[in-house]
């Protein structure tokens, strides 16, 4: 069996991370979130915390040779060994570029591209209400998804929290540079065939069913 992969695109806020675990459970494939690698590597305050922390706290993209170094090394891990299913990674033409390579050395095979979209306003009342577990980044909303318990995670019992980027400042210049740098994936994908456009301003149970039907196709 080759290694496969979901690749979910799509601006921050659209819904990436909580369809990645819906699609996890389902396919018995591993999450792999690029931005809860560095944030973990963040609190950790190891080396590559360090070097990713400025650029984090801007909403900017930590630069490629980290970013894909780091990723090439989470996939390479046991729990992996089947695919995963990828999260805010690639969000650059240059990391798109070094995935494709990776994946051809692997013989792995991306299934399906499903881009998540949703307007600008939808995407800033998401990110607004969103509360993040402390242990393993699984993500609840004040209004659309409330945890069982206030502040703590249904799944593990951690602690929950605002993130440090979701200032609104910081939402605006995440959303453009998602736009100046990530939009361009959408035509990448597109021409190799891979794309599937997904109504991301459905509810969350609607959006994981459009989702299945694309991963599943064949
Ligand atoms: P991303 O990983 O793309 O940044 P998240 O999965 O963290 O997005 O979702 C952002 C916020 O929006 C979270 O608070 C999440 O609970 C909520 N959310 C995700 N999908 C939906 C949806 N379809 N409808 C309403 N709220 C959603
Ligand atoms: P996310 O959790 O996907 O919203 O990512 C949070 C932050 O982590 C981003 O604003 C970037 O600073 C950084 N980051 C996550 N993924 C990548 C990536 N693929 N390339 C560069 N930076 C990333």
């Amino acid at each position: 069996m080759v290694p496969v992969y979901v690749v979910l695109l799509g601006p921050p806020g659209v819904g990436k991370g909580t369809q990645a675990e819906a699609l996890s459970n389902d396919l018995g494939l591993p999450h792999v979130s690029s931005g809860d690698i560095f944030r973990t590597n963040l609190q950790n305050q190891t080396e590559l915390g360090k070097k990713a922390q400025a650029f984090m706290n801007r909403g900017e993209l930590v630069p490629d040779d980290l970013t894909i170094a780091m990723i090439q090394d989470r996939l390479e891990q046991p729990d992996a060994s089947k695919g995963a299913i990828l999260d805010g990674f690639p969000r650059t033409p240059a990391q798109a570029l070094a995935l494709e390579k990776i994946l051809d050395e692997w013989g792995g095979k991306i299934l399906a591209v499903p881009y998540i979209s949703a307007p600008p306003n939808v995407l800033i009342e998401r990110i607004s209400g969103r509360w993040t577990c402390r242990a393993e980044g699984h993500v609840y909303h004040a209004i659309y998804n409330p945890p069982k318990k206030p502040g703590k995670c249904d799944i593990d019992g951690s602690e929950l929290y605002q993130r440090e980027d979701e200032k609104p400042e910081t939402v605006t210049r995440r959303i453009q540079v998602y736009m100046e740098q990530t939009t361009p994936l959408i035509a990448f994908y597109r021409q190799r065939n891979l794309l599937a456009e997904i109504d991301g301003t459905l509810p969350i149970e609607q959006v994981t069913e459009q989702l299945l039907k694309v991963v599943k196709k064949d």
